[in-house]
């Protein structure tokens, strides 16, 4: 039998501004998000930045977009904000690479992503509707979004991937 405790343990993050997060309410939903535009082919591409097709299909575009229609896409369509399961892989820091299983060689996925914020300026439509309607009161000096107080490498988001062929093999990390 194992001795209880009398005190839980610190946990090592306690020393590290920033990563240690704040109990706060967990409200998950699912949404629904696409590729980063640097991982379509070059004629989807070209299809993001042609206005008439956005139009065609009665997106809402304002005039904000004449010039680059495409910036439509990265902002309200791919790649969520915020802390999530799943997903596509964010991508900003650098371009996009490979991110391969270094037991098995299979392409790894995103598992879960470590955000800073749950939204950040110019990713407004992702803000939840009760949110919008009624704000969490955020605490001086406090990031807005950043609920859960966690600060990323300067408020950047960490992503775990894991090989699809084995939860057993080794995760891979990376910041974006
Ligand atoms: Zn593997």
């Amino acid at each position: 039998m194992t001795d209880i405790l009398d005190a839980p343990p610190e946990p090592p993050a306690i020393h590290f501004p920033g990563y240690l997060p704040e109990p706060c309410l967990l409200t998950p939903e699912q949404v629904t998000e696409y590729p980063n535009a640097m991982e379509l082919s070059k004629e989807l591409q070209e299809q993001l930045g042609d206005r008439s097709r956005w139009q065609a299909a009665g997106s809402a575009l304002d005039s904000s977009y004449e010039v680059a229609p495409d910036e439509f896409y990265g902002g309200h369509l791919s790649i969520a904000p915020g802390w999530k399961v799943g997903g596509w892989t964010r991508w900003g820091l650098t371009d996009p690479r490979p991110r391969i299983c270094s037991e098995c060689g299979t392409e790894a996925v995103p598992l879960l992503t470590i955000d800073t914020t749950e939204w950040g300026f110019g990713g407004e439509g992702w803000i939840p509707e009760e949110e919008q309607a009624n704000p969490t009161p955020m605490l001086p000096g406090q990031p807005p979004a950043n609920f859960t107080r966690i600060v990323v490498a300067s408020g950047y988001n960490l992503r775990l991937h894991v090989c699809p062929a084995s939860p057993d093999h080794p995760h891979i990390e990376l910041i974006q």
